[in-house]
């Protein structure tokens, strides 16, 4: 009876309480903009007012009659884009460059309530940086991206949405070479080994069942130099798309690239080496390329890390000549550019930051501000399927958005840093 009294209290007071509540949760927020990055056509816009309701973009408007209640948010001062994709990380990795073994550290030592802690303070400043959304490609144990993914959404923890793809499908002994047969179980913690076309059917079939959103494979397993074949990689594909899931394939070497197109992925994670026969087949049947290119600061970063001064300067034009070489060639065959970091190094600064670093790789490399933003923004989530809801700031797309101080058209490097305002899910994050 007791029980019951406080129960009926309890329903009385969420009654009560609710009609309140809820009008505040219904109070849409508006949004004044300086200049408002238009990411579908590539160019800035003034003016602009938006209209948040829930988690949605209800209006973007130059005529918006803002009531003189309401709550606004003036980003008159700033440059508001639809929030950053970061097409390719490993949100459950942190290497130390210094650390021989990173891979039994990871497996061995480190262990999965730790790892996915430490992810989440890592998802976090992904999230304060700019990048709203994340497509997470492996290195991430066993589907423990899942789980970091259900924290998120159910706002146990802050990070930007994910899309995951669980464990790595790769051929034998992943991509640790020399690993002893004996201790091959490590190796399964961390990938998804598979040793013929059955294997690779079934592959799909767990990690749909596992909550996968998409399909990575490695076509090459580089630095290893086992590969899958084009028959197991072309039984993936047609498994992931009977699920619809999109594949996307680690390749590093043209051939690796070729391969992996030929057997129906749909896109082409790295391509250092891609040939113009290749980047034409890219072209044709409209697979992406992303390219997780290292801006110099991240060289240098990188050397100092490591302490390594032999012929820097060298080695540092030796790779940005072929990063941009090939960046250059890709464009110019028409191959769509997807932003991604590829960051799971220890670079001793926030790793959202570091990532972001990949933007000014494109930059460095000629590509210009504006395409670059769309490669992060629109361009990406095309390639997921979602542009009607992200990457976008239009009517009925999810409201997540940011604010730059900077101006990006002019000083793309240094203002691309200077994130003042975040916004998910109609939810702010950073700024007022
Ligand atoms: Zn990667």
């Amino acid at each position: 009876m007791k029980r019951f009294v406080q129960l009926s209290f309890l329903c009385l007071g969420l009654m009560l309480a609710s009609p309140v509540s809820m009008a505040q949760a219904d109070q849409p927020t508006y949004i004044r903009t300086g200049k408002l990055f238009d990411s579908e056509n590539g160019k800035m816009l003034t003016g602009y007012t938006l209209k948040i309701e829930g988690d949605r973009i209800a209006e973007v408007s130059k005529n918006l009659t803002v009531p003189a209640d309401a709550k606004v948010v003036d980003l008159t001062g700033y440059t508001v884009l639809p929030g950053l994709i970061d097409g390719h990380t490993h949100l459950l990795t942190l290497d130390d460059l210094n650390d021989e073994t990173p891979m039994a550290d990871k497996v061995l030592f480190e262990g999965h309530a730790l790892r996915t802690l430490r992810a989440a303070k890592r998802a976090k400043s992904w999230l304060e940086n700019g990048f709203t959304t994340v497509r997470d490609l492996g290195d991430s144990g066993p589907f423990l991206d899942v789980a970091l993914k259900r924290a998120i959404n159910e706002g146990t923890v802050d990070g930007p949405r994910m899309f995951v793809s669980g464990p790595i499908i790769i051929s034998e002994g992943g991509q640790v070479p020399g690993l002893l047969r004996p201790y091959r179980e490590v190796i399964d913690e961390e990938y998804t080994i598979i040793r013929s076309v059955d294997d690779a059917i079934n592959s799909v079939r767990v990690h749909v069942n596992y909550g996968a959103d998409l399909i990575k494979i490695c076509s090459n397993n580089s630095p290893n130099n086992t590969s899958l074949t084009i028959d197991e990689m072309r039984a993936i594909v047609k498994m992931a798309h009977r699920y619809n899931r999109k594949v996307t394939a680690h390749a590093t070497s043209d051939l690796a690239v070729w391969e992996a197109v030929t057997a129906g992925v749909d896109g082409i994670e790295h391509g250092y080496q891609i040939s113009d026969t290749t980047l034409t087949l890219m072209a044709k049947k409209g697979v992406v390329l992303v390219p997780t290119d290292i801006s110099e600061p991240l060289f240098h970063k990188i050397y100092d890390i490591v302490d390594f001064q032999w012929d820097r300067e060298k080695q540092m034009k030796r790779a940005k000549d072929q990063y941009r070489d090939r960046l250059q060639r890709a464009i110019k065959a028409g191959v769509t550019i997807v932003t991604g970091s590829d960051n799971y190094l220890n670079l001793e600064m926030p790793q959202g930051a570091a990532a972001k670093n990949v933007m000014v790789a494109y930059y460095e490399e000629g590509m210009k501000p504006l395409d670059i933003l769309r490669s992060s923004t629109y361009l990406s989530a095309q390639f997921m399927g979602m542009e009607n809801s992200l990457g976008v700031l239009k009517e009925g797309a999810l409201a997540d958005l940011i604010a730059v101080k900077g101006d990006l058209e002019t000083h793309f490097s240094e203002a691309l840093f200077d994130v003042a305002f975040v916004m998910k899910d109609g939810k702010i994050y950073l700024g007022e």
